[in-house]
């Protein structure tokens, strides 16, 4: 169905006389996006919410008219008015130049948390895992999401990692008031800081001291490798899980899956300035235009929005009603099962069932009580609350990134250590991270991207301070100037420094 019949058939709906209607700003999507979107509507309508949609052409169509963003400008006036997004999916189409419209939301609209709250419906839906119930707390602006990549020489592509202290501290915060709020008992903190020690090393250290103010949850600290195969195993080990943003994006959809499908999880990205509402899956253009989709992921979005709007009682009705369809047997193809289904339902159908059952209360499952919608509301305490106590930024050496097509690592070494020998010092090489000069192995496979680390001449360790006479920028623009005209071809660099005296850097291999 089109956007424009889809908000036609729907102009000013979902009046009730108790309530005024809230402006929304609604996206229809891409792929099954309309169908599921206009069932998912017509279910909010029958239950009665007091919703105002403003609808909006945002995806493939706006990326194709030539916004790269997949969004255009009367798109984001809507937003800016209401602050409310329901959103299905959309697709990405194939090729560069293309920014993940999801990514672009998230950010330009600060919606820093994404909150994906998976529960078994066994044994109305068939799964492993009857008793999983995790909520996945995601970081959603940071991390390699940024989106700064840069091929730096014709071998080697980075992507940048930027973790923020105010960043850390906002989705912590967020997951530790959301436990409190919704009666969850135990948070754990998921991240990879054994390798990243200063990224994950910050989220980490700032889960504990955040941590300290919420002595009621029960916490711990797992590495993200053993804690996602510990989640896929034994999920209902776990309450709630707060993580870096491309950790969390693979665990949500794999706890998802275990509860039986992806078709079936919705999820809210909130921020204090705004919320977007959607189903974790994607426009799924193999099953489009089939009335086979399940629509359960975004009609579990649009409860989440009700319980953000504090519309409570109709997300209950519909989450409840929704409730009883699946335990009556009637279920989408997609978690359509011999021993737990009765019909297979299409897109239409299933929105039928859900509306014939509005008022009533599951038997088996757990209904959901009005005034406990999982609703992820924002945090009631004023975020960030950290600590900004001034900081002394010590320059202490800068590591040199050159683009080298030479293989032999002591060549380079000793070029660079006869260049060197005033303020700054060659301390180490290092090709893809491997240490190579001084002492390196002739097994090491080299790349033509090498690091060159150069550090103040007379630094040395006394206790566990580092003495030295500081560096200077102009010291290190001498070096390049030095290495531009030994025809070295730098491709970047990065400063070493000392935060309050205190090394805020990896070392090299070896160091
Ligand atoms: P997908 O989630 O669309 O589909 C994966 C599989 O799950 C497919 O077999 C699909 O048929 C099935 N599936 C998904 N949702 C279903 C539902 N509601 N009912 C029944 N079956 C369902 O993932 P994909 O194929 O990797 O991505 C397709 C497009 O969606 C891509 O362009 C991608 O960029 C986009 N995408 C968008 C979002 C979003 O808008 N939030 C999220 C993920 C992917």
């Amino acid at each position: 169905m089109c956007l424009k019949s889809i908000s036609h058939s729907l102009n000013a709906f979902f009046l009730t006389p108790m309530q005024l209607p809230v402006p929304i700003t609604v996206a229809t999507g891409d792929g099954i996006g309309p169908e599921i979107m206009t069932q998912t509507l017509r279910v909010l309508e029958a239950a009665g919410a007091a919703l105002a949609p403003e609808f909006i052409e945002v995806g493939e169509q706006v990326y194709r008219s030539g916004q790269a963003s997949g969004i255009g400008p009367e798109a984001w006036e809507s937003l800016r008015r209401t602050r409310v997004l329901l959103k299905a999916p959309i697709t990405t189409p194939l090729g560069g130049g293309y920014k993940s419209l999801n990514v672009t939301l998230r950010k330009t609209l600060g919606l820093y948390a994404n909150v994906r709250p998976c529960r078994s419906l066994y044994p109305a839906v068939a799964t492993r895992h009857p008793q999983l119930d995790v909520v996945i707390i995601r970081e959603n602006e940071e991390d390699l999401y940024a989106g700064i990549e840069h091929q730096q020489t014709p071998d080697v592509v980075q992507c940048l990692k930027l973790v923020s202290r105010p960043g850390c501290e906002k989705i912590v915060r967020y997951a530790f008031e959301y436990c409190r709020q919704h009666g969850r008992r135990k948070l754990t903190c998921m991240t990879k800081d054994n390798i990243m020690k200063l990224t994950d090393g910050l989220f980490h250290r700032v889960f504990m001291e955040i941590g300290r103010e919420y002595q009621d949850i029960a916490q711990d600290h797992q590495i993200i490798d053993i804690g996602t195969a510990r989640l896929a195993d034994t999920p209902e080990r776990y309450d709630a899980v707060v993580t870096m943003n491309l950790y969390g994006d693979i665990i949500s959809d794999v706890v998802a899956q275990l509860t039986g499908s992806v078709g079936l999880a919705g999820s809210a990205n909130i921020g204090d300035g705004g919320a977007l509402f959607e189903a974790i899956h994607g426009s799924a253009p193999d099953i489009a235009g089939q009335n086979v989709a399940n629509p359960s992921g975004l009609l579990q979005a649009a409860v989440l929005m009700l319980g953000h709007l504090g519309q409570h009682d109709v997300a209950a009705r519909v989450h409840n009603a929704w409730l009883c369809a699946l335990e009556d047997g009637l279920h989408p193809a997609d978690i359509f099962h011999p021993e737990t289904s009765r019909q297979k339902m299409s897109t239409v159908e299933f929105a039928d069932a859900v509306i014939a059952r509005l008022g009533q209360e599951p038997r088996q499952l757990a209904a959901m009580p009005v005034r406990e919608v999982d609703a992820p509301v924002p945090t009631t305490r004023p975020m960030p609350l950290y600590g900004k106590a001034p900081v002394q930024q010590q320059l202490v050496g800068v590591d040199v990134f050159l683009r080298w097509d030479g293989k032999q690592a002591a060549a380079l070494g000793q070029q660079l250590e006869q260049l060197t020998g005033h303020r700054l010092q060659l301390k180490l090489i290092t090709n893809r991270g491997v240490k190579v000069y001084p002492d390196g192995h002739p097994e090491t496979f080299c790349t033509d991207h090498w690091r060159c680390r150069f550090v103040a001449a007379d630094a040395r360790v006394s206790g566990t301070q580092l003495e030295f006479t500081p560096v200077l920028f102009l010291d290190v623009l001498a070096l390049m100037h030095r290495l531009v005209d030994y025809q070295f071809y730098i491709i970047k660099t990065e400063h070493l420094y000392l935060m309050d005296g205190q090394r805020a850097f990896s070392l090299g291999q070896g160091e």
